[in-house]
């Protein structure tokens, strides 16, 4: 089969012809039909994180959709011929947080699609049954893969951990990524009025397309001045953090009214760190939380939100697996609105 594949971290991404994979016992061979690039991708690539140690070559991708081309020993639930998108994050089923629904915290997770196994960016994948989810007929291949984490990962942040509810205001640091267009839609969704936060005239624009009440360039200032002066005086209910820098993190902790909540989901510096008083946090009862990722149960809503219409996927540009390479170091300069996926044929 043809799949990209990354040698060294940070390395070009090359396209191979690889042995097809066969699917192990509680394991499906899916054919893939489209593949998400995004952010998260692009630092995957770069193992920004490190979760690469000894475990090179590797084909990445994790926002997949496609079809279950062949079926392992021992599953049930899935036959050839399904269509499906697929769980990023590698559980175990049975501890204690995932026997409640919270698999982001599973106690033995073993890592990720596309980093711990291989992903998407090829012809085939095999993956552990737990990690394929059903998808509607009528879902596009396209949407459905964009689905599995640049709109599934705002259900957990918005209705989990910021626990949105209208009236309230929501500021989106980073509105015009692709988490972040999601994240400006599913805000709306749940009733809240948005802020978006952003750095180009082109991602504020889309961010006002898909729903943003208001937009500010943070390159005009810090954005906690007029966060305040849209909302006269008060601040915003909640902050959600997709870029995590020190000049931005200062801004939402200052942006957020009494009784805030400010979720923290992206960095650009992972060692990133904070000042804050304290006294301030208490006397203002203002909450910090993280958000990673989100459960089954959230990428199967999330799922049926785009069937419905409730959320539309934004992907402003399509390709073929050979460009993916270009495309996630566009991304990686922080060149693309929304999201990008490759498409096959
Ligand atoms: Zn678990």
């Amino acid at each position: 089969m043809d799949a990209l594949v990354l040698h060294e971290a940070g390395g070009p991404l090359t396209l191979e012809e690889t042995p097809t994979p066969r699917p192990g016992p509680g394991e499906c061979l899916v054919r893939v039909r489209a593949c998400g690039l995004g952010l998260t991708l692009a630092w995957n690539r770069t193992d920004r994180v490190g979760t690469f140690p000894g475990r090179l070559p590797r084909i990445i991708g994790h926002e997949i959709a496609g079809d279950v081309a062949e079926v392992g020993e021992g599953v049930g639930s899935f036959k050839e011929g399904d269509r499906v998108n697929v769980f990023f994050y590698l559980t175990c089923g049975d501890c204690r947080w995932c026997n409640v629904g919270r698999e982001d915290l599973c106690d033995n997770h073993t890592g990720l699609v596309g980093s711990q196994i291989d992903g998407g960016l090829a012809e085939y994948v095999s993956l552990p049954v737990r990690n394929l989810c059903h998808i509607p007929d009528d879902l596009g291949y396209v949407d459905a893969a964009i689905t599995a984490d640049a709109v599934a990962t705002p259900l957990h942040v918005l209705r989990e951990r910021a626990k949105v509810r209208p009236p309230e205001t929501v500021l989106i640091v980073g509105a015009g990524g692709g988490v972040g267009i999601h994240m400006v839609q599913m805000a709306k969704v749940l009733g809240a009025k948005v802020i978006g936060v952003d750095i180009s005239a082109e991602k504020l624009a889309l961010a006002k397309e898909m729903g943003a009440d208001d937009v500010i360039n943070s390159l005009d200032g810090p954005f906690n001045e007029e966060a305040l002066r849209l909302t006269g005086g008060r601040g915003v209910d909640v902050v959600v953090e997709l870029v995590g820098r020190p000049d931005t993190m200062t801004a939402s902790i200052r942006s957020l009214d009494k009784g805030g909540r400010l979720v923290f989901v992206g960095f650009y510096d992972v060692s990133a760190s904070i000042d804050f008083r304290p006294s301030y946090i208490m006397q203002r009862e203002i909450t910090f939380t993280g958000s990673r990722y989100c459960s089954r149960q959230e990428l199967a809503e999330a799922v049926e939100m785009v069937a419905r219409g409730q959320i539309r996927p934004v992907v402003t540009r399509t390709c073929k697996l050979e460009e993916a390479d270009e495309v996630l170091r566009s991304i990686e300069r922080m060149e693309i609105a929304g999201r990008a996926c490759v498409e096959f044929s």
